[in-house]
This record gives C-alpha cells, structure tokens and sequence, in this order.
C-alpha cells in the first residue's frame, strides 16, 4: 500500500536523468575503448553459464524475501551453499535493524459530529488511542508553536516548510499527544517520518479540503477530537550479508586491490523480486562460480546484501565495518540491481554523483568490444552502490532503463525474465571485471572517486 520510497526514486532518477545521460555518453570515450573482442573476453564469454543464472532466480522467486523474516534467512542459506558448491569459504555476515509495521486500523472523529473522514497514516507513526481538544497550531514550526499550550491536545498542522517529522517532533516537545497534518496540495497525502523515534505521538494526514475545513470549524469553536492508531510498530530484527571472497591467485605477483561484485537478495513485501534483485543475486553468483578457477591478481568480492530495499542496510553495514585500509584498497563496485527483466528497456549505469569512474569506464570498453556500443551512464542513487560511493570506492549500478512495470509487484517473476539481458549483463560485467583483475594487465590506471554524500534516501514529497 505504501509507496516503496527507495525504488520509485531509482525510477524517477531514471527519467529525471535521461537528458544528462545522452550528454554524457557522448563525453566519455574510454581510453581502452577501440580494442576489438579479445580472446581474453571469450575466455569469460564462453565460461559464463547464463543457464544458471535463470534457474537460482527462478529457486530465489518463489516467494517474496522480505528482510528479516525466514523467507529471507532462507535465501541466504542458499545463496551461501551455492558459493561453497563453487569452493568457496563464505561468511554470513548478520546486523540487526528497525523494521516497522503499519497500522492495521486508525479512526478520527470529531465529538457531536458524525462527519467521517480519510485519515492516512505516516510511515513510522506509533499507536495510540487518544481524546483531546484539537489546538490549531499553523505549520508546525517550533516559533508558532513557542506560546501554545498543547498538552494532551492534538494538534491540527498544515503541511509545507518543514518535515513532517519536525512537525510530530515539535508538537509532542509540547506536549501533544496525537498530530494531524493536512496536505497543502489536492490528494492524499502519504508521507513518511523517516525513521522509527520513541519521541513521536500518534500521526496521521488528511486531505487539504479535509483539513482546512476542520482548522476553520477548530478557530471558531472548541472542538474534541478523538484519534486512534492500531497496530503499527517498531521491531528489531536480523538480516544478513552473504559473502565469498576470491584472493589473488598468485600472491607474489598480485595487486593490492580490491573488486566488489554485489546485489541484494531481499525483496519487498508481496513481490516475489525475480528481476528485483533475484536476477542480481544469481548473477553475482555466476561470475563468482565462473571466477573461482580464472586466475586473477585481484582479490576479487562476491556479496549478496540484505535489508537493502528498506534503507541500504545491508550494504551500509558492510560498508561502515571494512577497516579504512580494506576500503582504500577497494577500486570498483559493481552493483548489479534488476538485470533481467524482459520488458525493462535498455542496459545503463548509474553512479551516485553522474561523474564516471573506473566500473564505468571497464563497462564502456568492454560493452563496446562486445557489442560495438557504450553503455551509457547517469547519475542515480537508491541502490547497494551507494555507501561504497560514500566511502569513495568508484561504485556504479548496472539496471536497465525505464524499469519494468511489474517492479515491486506480485507480477514480478521468473517468466518475465529474459536470458538475452541476462547474458548481455554477465558478458558485460564479466570482461570488465577481467579486464582490470586479469594477470598482467598493469596498465589501467585506477583514479579514487570523491566521496559522494548522498543526503537522504526518500524523495523530499514523502518527508515534507
Ligand atoms: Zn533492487
């Protein structure tokens, strides 16, 4: 029911994107682009099985893997025992994180009235039953509410100017015991606190015409309102990182650096996630099945993140636990997210700041020796690439643009999978990995992104 805020922006990032993209493709042309399909490309083009791929996503999507519950658990136990078919030692990697629940129920009325209402509940609101007088207190901001006294009141604030979380904040530091915020706009308005905090009072919104009607009715006459929120809460659970790491074949001639390869194995509720990211899961496992016999100078990471499709948890907790000297030896992050599905349109990369690094500039050169062209790239955020970026490892995500319909719906699954963009990924992504990892191949001169801070992970209509 509610919008699946991190995905509909990697959505809209796509669309907002495209003018800035096409003048970037045009920009860059990578240095080692002009060399023809190299018989070290057929070397990966030839192992890569996209067989295997199409039957671990068609294992990972019978049902959905929400974080943190046993349907995901279960595709982690998977996920680790395909590695360990492969040689590999793996580590699970477990964290803990707030899940919420969202109401299951909330009623407003209004005493000696029976006009009903449409009252929506902002992600994060806790539960409460309360009866109170209803205390027009403007935006919300703390100088209007400096000369209020709002204890035990609810509070009737206009959207706009501020987050709604502010608002909740700001009311309840008053003493407000319930907050409803009407929209400034026509609509519904469905927002989000942002995250789970102890200090908030039961929120819900109304409509404009809702709310101004009532705020008129409250200035001139007392009014007591009674609201009711049921069934949301705020729950610790445990999610989990899968990973396999391939060291350097030949420790005296190896690099220091590091690749990561990575999707996440969770889904979001009620959507089996075949494209959405089962695709990137058994890709990452692919090439790191096809990986494990190649001989490489670079240690090359394989990881299935958890908790990604509520926040980047997983990736951001890997991220955050790698010493600092592990992440400046980290060059590349290859973020395979939703690339497989049929009816998406064509491969491109996002980086978190637009600017190309190293994954793009191997994915251009080897996209263009494969198939004569340059995947293009854009900026785009919302995805496990972003902490790498943060941390300054040159990070991109490889997805297909316009996303499908069926993403984050119970349509999304094995049969709308299609092994021709799933073997243009792995051919794609498996000679530009090689490309850098390969023996002998000095000459690819690795440049250290710019920390990239993205500031937040929702659009700024869900928090204001
Ligand atoms: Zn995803």
């Amino acid at each position: 029911m509610k919008k699946p805020v991190l995905k509909l922006t990697i959505a809209a990032a796509i669309t907002a994107g495209t003018f800035s993209f096409q003048a970037a493709a045009v920009q860059v042309e990578p240095v080692y682009a002009q060399q023809p399909v190299n018989v070290l490309d057929h070397k990966i083009v030839q192992h890569f099985n996209v067989e295997n791929v199409y039957q671990n996503i068609d294992y990972l999507s019978k049902e959905p893997r929400i974080a943190g519950t046993e349907s995901e658990e279960k595709a982690v136990q998977y996920i680790q025992s395909q590695f360990q078919s492969y040689g590999y030692e793996t580590e699970i990697q477990p964290f803990t994180f707030l899940s919420y629940t969202e109401p299951e129920s909330i009623f407003l009325s209004i005493e000696g009235s029976d006009e009903t209402f449409t009252p929506s509940a902002f992600t994060y609101t806790v539960s409460g039953s309360i009866t109170g007088e209803l205390a027009v207190a403007g935006l919300g901001k703390k100088e209007e509410l400096a000369d209020l006294n709002l204890t035990g009141k609810i509070a009737l604030i206009q959207r706009g100017e501020i987050s709604f979380a502010e608002k909740v904040l700001n009311a309840a530091g008053k003493g407000a015991a319930g907050v409803i915020i009407y929209n400034n706009t026509d609509g519904a308005l469905n927002g989000t606190l942002g995250e789970a905090n102890d200090a908030y009072v039961p929120a819900v919104s109304l409509t404009k015409a809702e709310g101004e009607a009532l705020a008129a009715k409250a200035a001139a006459e007392t009014l007591t309102a009674s609201l009711t929120v049921e069934g949301a809460s705020v729950d610790e659970k445990t999610s989990h990182n899968v990973i396999a790491v391939k060291k350097p074949t030949n420790q005296t001639k190896a690099t220091n650096d590091i690749i990561v390869v990575g999707a996440h194995h969770d889904s979001v509720p009620g959507a089996p996630g075949a494209n959405d990211d089962a695709s990137g899961s058994a890709m990452t496992l692919e090439l790191a099945r096809l990986f494990k016999d190649i001989p490489t100078d670079t240690e090359l990471r394989f990881i299935t993140f958890g908790a990604e499709e509520v926040g980047l948890i997983g990736s951001e907790y890997y991220v955050d636990g790698l010493p600092k000297e592990e992440v400046s030896r980290m060059i590349a992050n290859f973020n395979l997210d939703m690339v497989g599905s049929r009816d998406a349109g064509d491969l491109v990369m996002m980086t978190a700041d637009g600017e190309p690094n190293l994954v793009t500039e191997l994915a251009q050169a080897s996209s263009t020796r494969l198939n004569g062209e340059a995947i293009p790239y854009l900026e785009g955020g919302r995805s496990d690439h972003v902490p790498f970026a943060e941390a300054g490892v040159p990070a991109a995500l490889f997805i297909h643009d316009p996303a499908e319909p069926w993403y984050h719906t119970p349509d999304d699954t094995i049969d709308k999978i299609s092994k021709e963009k799933l073997q243009d990924v792995g051919e794609i992504v498996g000679t530009a990995i090689y490309e850098k990892a390969r023996f002998d191949n000095q000459e690819i001169k690795v440049k250290k992104a710019n920390k990239v801070k993205v500031p937040h992970l929702y659009h700024n209509e869900d928090i204001q």
